[in-house]
Formats: structure tokens, sequence, C-alpha cells
């Protein structure tokens, strides 16, 4: 994922929680900052029903949760969080809240977008509907200026984003190498210290050796992140009715050769 282009190249994480990012993608996305991409951050809730503790109502844990994922965001190389502020619980897929994920994406206007598989099974009901909803939002409804007009006619642009990785799916399909991430993985982790149940830093270290030794047993490469990869197309890329002309081309010219073969 390296690139030595002058203007960044841009990725967008949409997450339904502070924490899952660093759950399921914190090295993926700590190595593109590596790398040079600029990434950009958006959580749809600030988390504020995860607590036992009665006293913390969601106000103040949704504020303390924001803070959490600032830092944790920091730790991985990353200085834009978006906090949409749906109520923790209650994220609906509706036309409205796909309206408010084109939004951030014809703002942001990345080229790779990661955010979960929302096809995965049960689940978080709020990890299924971000990871539906956010999917919607790329193919077809950023990219078409007719869908969600007022959001053109006030100045935002379509944008077509290529490339998505889902997040915690059944079906990887594309692995990132993550083992240079480790220390910071687990920084960003410990950030979310209203979350993570893990008493120190060497619990959580065992815990991902434990994890990589597993998926080292299993057959898996230990050390990646694995996604679902999906592509929209790329522009430099010939379309698929033009080559489907171009193959029709080459057969009737094979077909007139054989013909004029035989006729001779
Ligand atoms: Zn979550």
């Amino acid at each position: 994922m390296s690139d030595a282009e002058a203007e960044p190249r841009r990725a967008l994480v949409i997450m339904a929680h502070p924490d899952d990012i660093e759950f399921t993608c914190g090295g993926t996305v700590a190595q593109l900052s590596d790398d040079g991409w600029h990434v950009t951050f958006c959580l749809v809730t600030s988390g504020d029903k995860g607590t036992k503790d009665p006293a913390l109502g969601p106000a103040d844990l949704g504020a303390l949760r924001e803070a959490e994922q600032e830092a944790a965001a920091s730790e991985l190389g990353i200085h834009r969080c978006i906090f949409l502020r749906v109520p923790d619980g209650h994220v609906e897929d509706g036309s409205e809240f796909r309206g408010q994920i084109v939004q951030v994406l014809r703002d942001v206007r990345p080229e790779l977008m990661i955010t979960w598989d929302g096809y995965r099974g049960f689940n978080h009901r709020d990890h299924r509907t971000v990871g539906i909803a956010a999917l919607d939002a790329v193919f077809p409804l950023s990219r078409n200026a007719n869908s969600y007009a007022h959001q053109v006619a006030a100045g935002s642009q379509p944008v077509s984003v290529n490339t998505v990785l889902l997040a915690g799916s059944n079906e990887p399909n594309y692995f990132v190498d993550v083992s240079a991430q480790l220390d910071r993985r687990i920084d960003a982790l410990l950030r979310h210290a209203s979350q993570v149940q893990a008493a120190n830093r060497d619990e959580m270290v065992e815990r991902m050796r434990n994890r990589a030794a597993q998926a080292a047993r299993a057959g898996r490469l230990p050390w990646t992140e694995g996604f679902r990869r999906l592509t929209f197309g790329n522009i430099s890329q010939p379309r698929r009715a033009e080559a489907l002309k171009a193959e029709a081309k080459a057969r009737r010219k094979a077909e007139n050769k054989e013909q004029a073969h035989s006729n001779g």
C-alpha cells in the first residue's frame, strides 16, 4: 500500500462504536498512515451505553469515549475523527442515515473505505446496520448526483470509492500484515480504558500472542488483519461494455479470416 504521489491517498474508516477500529483493523490503519495515506475515522455512535457503571450516564460516557477514541487514533497516527453521535444501540438503516454517510463520503473523498461486514450473521445490531448502510452509501448513492441532490446543490461533489474492506468478515479474502504495528495497536487499544478488560499491557500482549498462535495452528497467517475486499471499478480500466465490443470485433475478424481461408 505504499505510494509516492504528491497528493496523499485518502481512506475513510466508518465504524459503529469507539474501539471497533482498534479491535478489528488498528494495525491496518497504522500501516496506511505510515505509508503516507491520509486516514479519517468516522464513528457513528459515541458508545454511550457501553458501561456496567450505573452512575455513568450516556452524556458523560459518550464524552469520555470520544476522548478515548481521539487518543487511540493519535497512537495510530490518525488525526481526524468525525462523530455522528447517533445513540448507541439505536442506529437505524433509513434514508436519512444513509444520507449522513453519503455526506461524509463526499466531504472526505476517500478512494478506500473500511467498515464492518454487515452480512456476517448475528452480531451487535449497530455493527450490522453500519456495515450495510455504509456499503449502500458507497454504491451507488454517493456517486450519483441525483442521489441526495440537495448535497450537490449545496456544493458537494459526487464521489466514487474504488475499494471497500469489510472488517470482521466470516469470509476474508484480503490479509494485511500488521506485524510491524503490534506495539502501536496495543497502545491504541489500551487508550480505550473504559472498555478494555486487560489488567495491564503485559496481559494484552499475552492475549494477542495467544491469538496469533491460534491463527497459526489453524493454518492462517499470524499477525494479519483479514478483510472481505470489494472493488467498484477503476476509471483507468476499460469499461466492461468496451471490453465486450473489442472481444466481439476480434471474434468477427477471426471468423472472416477463417471464411477467407476456406473460400481460398
Ligand atoms: Zn462495536
